[in-house]
């Protein structure tokens, strides 16, 4: 159990102040997690995580459905004082029990409940895409740090231990240089009603979605951050999924190694990929970056083995999200995904859409 002397600190100056100050401030408590929007990430992925956590447990559920909020509180022992509605989430501060909140809100909404959240006195981890332009990005990070808060993205992947051993086996040379990065994600997307297809929810399609795991993925893996972008779209507007957002978009992204990432992502067929080329090797994951069952093969010396990494430290790539998020604000260290690595992904996600409405690079490193 990782604490130090200001937990003590906090502990003994509880002792003084209350009982219920004491419940606070014990250093091995876990923190308490708001849930807000209770859809099939927040409700089916992420509450069921809460029995594989060490420091962390679910306290409280924001949704815009009473029933099911009331369903879900019971399940999981929560008192009715601990569900909130979209109306009167502001009222969270109040709350002791919770810590930190969970916004898992179509991305549109993001910006608003981190904001909401953080004036509220609570820690934030926000859903990817952080959000929909960088100016709001900009604006969580301002409203976190007026608030004192920390901002974490639940980038998973972080916590996932086959792209964790990746990217150990790339650090530590196995590959050689490493000159070439491909990732494709996607899925098919059926249903024309679904949020993700609508600009004013998702604020865009397959790139605010699965292409994130793509970019993401080139940044984590060469280490590096990009100098150039271009990018192209291929979308057929006569779908009627299509009509506000893109189905396909291709990009290649310039780092300052030399090395290059071609990325893809897609609503029109299910892809999972990322394959790094190095001038001594190659490593490749397939599925990359599932909830479990991905699949990974280091190419070198003329033989291709499969690797299993060694287990992460958490139970699941999940629990391992949620207890970094608690540790990051027991400890007061940065969470290693925190708003700053949201706000780079944004500017690039930018750059991506504007390379491919121009149809020309567009240079990172300055004003182009
Ligand atoms: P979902 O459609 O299943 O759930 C969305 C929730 O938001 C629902 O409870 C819905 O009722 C609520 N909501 C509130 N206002 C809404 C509105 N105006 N329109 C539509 N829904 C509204 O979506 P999801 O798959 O749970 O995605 C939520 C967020 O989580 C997204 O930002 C998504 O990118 C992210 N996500 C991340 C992962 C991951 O692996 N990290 C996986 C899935 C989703």
């Amino acid at each position: 159990m990782e604490f130090g002397r200001r937990d003590i600190l906090i502990s003994a100056a509880s002792m003084v102040v209350g009982s219920s100050a004491l419940a606070r401030a014990t250093p091995d408590r876990p923190l308490g997690y708001a849930i807000v929007g209770l859809g099939g990430y927040g409700l089916k992925v992420i509450i069921p995580q809460f029995a594989n956590c060490t420091h962390s447990r679910l306290a409280a559920v924001v949704s815009g459905d009473p029933a099911k909020a009331r369903r879900v509180a019971a399940e999981h022992g929560l008192p009715e004082r601990s569900i909130y509605s979209y109306d009167t989430f502001d009222t969270i501060r109040d709350n002791p029990d919770v810590d930190i909140v969970y916004v898992c809100l179509p991305n549109s909404m993001h910006a608003e409940y981190t904001v909401r959240a953080a004036r509220a006195g609570k820690h934030v981890l926000c859903e990817k895409p952080m959000a929909v332009s960088v100016a709001e990005c900009e604006t969580m990070i301002a409203a976190c740090r007026a608030a004192n808060r920390k901002l974490m993205i639940g980038y998973r992947c972080h916590f996932e231990p086959f792209n964790l051993e990746a990217m150990r086996l790339a650090r530590a040379g196995e590959a050689g240089k490493i000159r070439y990065v491909r990732s494709e994600h996607g899925f098919v997307q059926r249903d024309p009603s679904v949020w993700r297809l609508k600009r004013a929810l998702s604020g865009g399609g397959s790139l605010m979605d699965m292409g994130v795991y793509s970019l993401q993925a080139a940044r984590y893996m060469t280490n590096e951050e990009p100098i150039a972008v271009t990018a192209r779209e291929s979308t057929d507007r006569r779908d009627p999924r299509f009509t506000e957002v893109e189905d396909i978009i291709d990009w290649t992204l310039e780092f300052p190694s030399g090395a290059i990432a071609s990325c893809q992502s897609m609503y029109s067929a299910n892809q999972n990929h990322i394959l790094l080329m190095g001038d001594k090797g190659r490593i490749e994951l397939e599925p990359a970056t599932r909830y479990d069952g991905n699949h990974m093969w280091l190419g070198k010396d003329g033989r291709e083995r499969e690797v299993t990494p060694p287990p992460g430290p958490a139970k699941t790539q999940f629990a391992g999200q949620l207890d970094h998020m608690a540790q990051s604000v027991r400890t007061g260290r940065e969470p290693i995904v925190s708003g700053k690595e949201g706000l780079r992904d944004m500017r690039i996600v930018e750059a991506i859409y504007r390379s491919a409405r121009e149809g020309r690079t567009i240079r990172l490193d300055r004003r182009t």
